[in-house]
C-alpha cells in the first residue's frame, strides 16, 4: 500500500518544467497575436512538433502515467501559457481519447499516430459529436451511418458544428447514428481517414475566446470509409445494437466514454488559465500603487487575491483526485469527472473576471493579457458539456435518481 502524497515524482517534475519552459517562452508571447488574427498558428504547433511536444510519443508517455497526473499538469502549463494556442496543440487529443475509448488495440495502433503526423509533416485530429439541433442533448443526433455490405463501407452524412480543428483536421473521429431509434445507444464512432472525399469544411466561427483555435463546421455528403473505420468494429456494433433493442443494458455510450476520459484534462486546462491571472495579478497588485501604497495592502484587493488563489488550487485538487481515480480504475461514483470540470471551468471564469477588477482599467484593455483570458475562460463552462450538464451528471450520481 503505498504512502498518500501530492507530491510530483522527478519524471512529473522535469516534464512540467519543460512544458513550462514553451508555454513561458513560446505560447505566452504569442498568445495577443494568434487571439488577433483568429487564425490556427501553425508555426506553433510546428515548433512544437520539432521539440516533441506536439507528437504520438509524448501523448502516449502522458497517459501510460499510472498516476493519471502527467496529461494534467501538461495541459495545466501550456493554457497558463495560453489557452487558444493550448487547445490548438492539444485540440488533436480528444479524436485519440474518442480513438482509445473506443477503438481496438489494433485501430489505437493505426489510427492515433495518425492524428500528429511527424515534426516534418505535422497532422491535427477532430473530434466531432455536436450538431446544430444536438449539443447537450447527443442522443439527437440527426447525422446517419449507413453500412453497405456489398462493399463493406460506411456511407456517412450529415452536418457536426462546433467542431475543434473541424474541417483543417487531417482526420477526423466523428459520432453518427447508425439506428436513430435506439437514441445514444444507437450511435458509433467513425475514424475518416486524411483525403476521404466527401468530407469538407462548413462554416468557421468567429468567437469570443480561444480564437488560435479553429472552430467549424464539417459537412458529410456520401462519404464512404472502409468497415474498419468503424471504431470498436463490427461484431461488437451489432451485439450492442442488439442488446439496446431487447432493453438490456449497454456499454457506455460512443461520445460519453470519450467524454468521460477527458473531464479532469480539460479541467486541467481550466486551472492553467485561472493560475495565470491569478499570478498576473498577484505581481499587479504589489506593483501597482494608488493613495501612496501597493494596492495589495487594502484588504479587499489582497482577500480577492487569497480566494482567488484557494480556489484554484481546489481546482486542481479535484482535477487530480479525478485524473488518479480514472488512471486506477476507480469508477466516478459521484461525478468526481464532471465535479473536476465544472469547478475548475466556473473558477478560471471566476478568477479571471476578479483579475481584471484588480487591474482596474488596465484589466478591461487589450494591452494587458487578463480580458483575454477571461475570454478565454468562458468556454470552460460551455465545451465538453456545460456547467448545468455537469451538475446534472453530479446530482443523478448522487441521488440515483434521473433528475430532468
Ligand atoms: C469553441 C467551441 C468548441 C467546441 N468544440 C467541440 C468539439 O471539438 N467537438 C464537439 O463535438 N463539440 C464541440 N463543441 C460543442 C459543445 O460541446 C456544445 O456547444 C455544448 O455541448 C453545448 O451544446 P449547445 O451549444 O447546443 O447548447 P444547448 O445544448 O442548446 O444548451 C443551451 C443551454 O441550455 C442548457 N441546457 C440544455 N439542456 C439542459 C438540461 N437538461 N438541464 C439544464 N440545462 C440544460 C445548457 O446548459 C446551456 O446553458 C464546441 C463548442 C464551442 C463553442
Amino acid at each position: 500500500m503505498s504512502e498518500f502524497s501530492l507530491e510530483l515524482n522527478e519524471d512529473q517534475l522535469q516534464i512540467q518544467k519543460w512544458v513550462h519552459e514553451f508555454a513561458e517562452t513560446v505560447a505566452r508571447p504569442a498568445g495577443a497575436e494568434w487571439d488577433e488574427r483568429e487564425e490556427t498558428p501553425w508555426p506553433i504547433i510546428q515548433e512544437a512538433a520539432r521539440n516533441g511536444l506536439y507528437s504520438f510519443d509524448f501523448i502516449a508517455q502522458c497517459f501510460a502515467d499510472p498516476t493519471g497526473q502527467l496529461m494534467c499538469l501538461v495541459n495545466e502549463e501550456l493554457s497558463w501559457g495560453d489557452a487558444g494556442i493550448s487547445l490548438s496543440i492539444f485540440g488533436s487529443t480528444l479524436a485519440v481519447a474518442g480513438i482509445y475509448a473506443n477503438g481496438t488495440p489494433e485501430q489505437s495502433a493505426e489510427w492515433i499516430p495518425q492524428c500528429y503526423g511527424t515534426a516534418d509533416d505535422v497532422k491535427l485530429a477532430a473530434f466531432g459529436v455536436s450538431e446544430a439541433d444536438a449539443g447537450s442533448d447527443v442522443s439527437s443526433l440527426k447525422s446517419r451511418a449507413v453500412y453497405d455490405e456489398a462493399k463493406d463501407e460506411w456511407v456517412l452524412n450529415g452536418t457536426k458544428t462546433w467542431i475543434t480543428n473541424g474541417g483543417i483536421a487531417n482526420t477526423h473521429v466523428l459520432v453518427l447514428s447508425v439506428d436513430h431509434t435506439l437514441g445514444s445507444r444507437g450511435q458509433a464512432s467513425f475514424v475518416v481517414p486524411e483525403g476521404t472525399p466527401g468530407i469538407s469544411q462548413g462554416q468557421k466561427f468567429k468567437k469570443m475566446g480561444i480564437r488560435a483555435s479553429h472552430t467549424a463546421e464539417v459537412v458529410l455528403e456520401d462519404c464512404r470509409v472502409p468497415g474498419r473505420c468503424l471504431l470498436g468494429g463490427k461484431e461488437k456494433l451489432d451485439e450492442r445494437l442488439a442488446r439496446a433493442k431487447e432493453g438490456k443494458r449497454t456499454s457506455t455510450q460512443a461520445a460519453m466514454a470519450t467524454f468521460e476520459a477527458s473531464r479532469p484534462i480539460v479541467g486541467a486546462q481550466a486551472v492553467g488559465i485561472a493560475r495565470a491571472a491569478y499570478e498576473y495579478s498577484l505581481d499587479y497588485a504589489k506593483e501597482r500603487k494608488q493613495f501612496g501604497r501597493a494596492i495589495i495592502e487594502n484588504q479587499s484587493i489582497a482577500f480577492k487575491l487569497a480566494d482567488m488563489k484557494m480556489r484554484t488550487d481546489a481546482a486542481r485538487l479535484l482535477v487530480q483526485r479525478a485524473a488518479w481515480m480514472a488512471s486506477t480504475g476507480k469508477k466516478f461514483e459521484n461525478g468526481e469527472g464532471s465535479m473536476s470540470k465544472v469547478f475548475a471551468g466556473e473558477t478560471a471564469v471566476w478568477v479571471t473576471e476578479q483579475a481584471i477588477q484588480i487591474l482596474g482599467g488596465y484589466g478591461y484593455v487589450r494591452d494587458y493579457p487578463v480580458e483575454r483570458w477571461h475570454r478565454d475562460s468562458k468556454i470552460y463552462t460551455i465545451f465538453e458539456g456545460t456547467s448545468e450538464i455537469q451538475r446534472l451528471v453530479i446530482s443523478r450520481a448522487i441521488s440515483g435518481i434521473h433528475i430532468k
